[in-house]
């Protein structure tokens, strides 16, 4: 069996370069398309869900610098041309769930930890994507992790 569809979900940290790598070497022998994702999650999230303002307009900027942080982290790679390059709005796991289905990707690479640092040995990210994932889910193991 040879994957068709790679969805490589970033960070967009600088952590997130091996977990690329790995995906267009993976890419390469199966001759499958690549896509990147990044979730931009609601600033209500980060605060615990309860915030007596309207964010609207931070959340709007949010979105639009994190389309800015995107394209320029996948400029360096000729694969991930813009209309491979997804950003949505919400959950992590459930956005790049529905994204991978929408888009009949069979594999989901992630890094093993991101943002959440090294407390956690498997990043909640990467851990949170397996269950009830609609593909295979690879968890590329990062350096700082070992
Ligand atoms: P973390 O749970 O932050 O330790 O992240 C583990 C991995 O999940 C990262 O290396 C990324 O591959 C992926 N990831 C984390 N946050 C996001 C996000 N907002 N959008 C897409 N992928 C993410």
């Amino acid at each position: 069996m040879t994957y068709q569809h790679i969805l490589i979900a970033v960070d967009l940290t600088e952590d997130c370069h091996p977990v690329i790598e790995r995906a267009q070497s993976l890419a390469r022998a199966n001759n499958a398309k690549l896509s990147l994702v990044h979730i931009v999650e609601p600033m209500a999230m980060a605060f615990g869900g309860d915030v007596p303002m309207d964010l609207s307009m931070l959340q709007q900027q949010q979105f639009e610098q994190a389309r800015e942080r995107l394209d320029t982290f996948a400029s360096r790679y000729p694969e991930l041309q813009p209309d491979q390059r997804h950003l949505a709005y919400g959950q992590p796991r459930q956005e790049i769930h529905r994204l991978a289905a929408e888009q009949r990707c069979d594999l989901v690479v992630v890094g093993s930890h991101g943002r959440h640092g090294l407390a956690l040995l498997l990043g909640s990210t990467a851990n949170d994507l397996l269950h009830g994932a609609p593909c295979d889910v690879l968890a590329v193991r990062l350096k700082k992790a070992e």
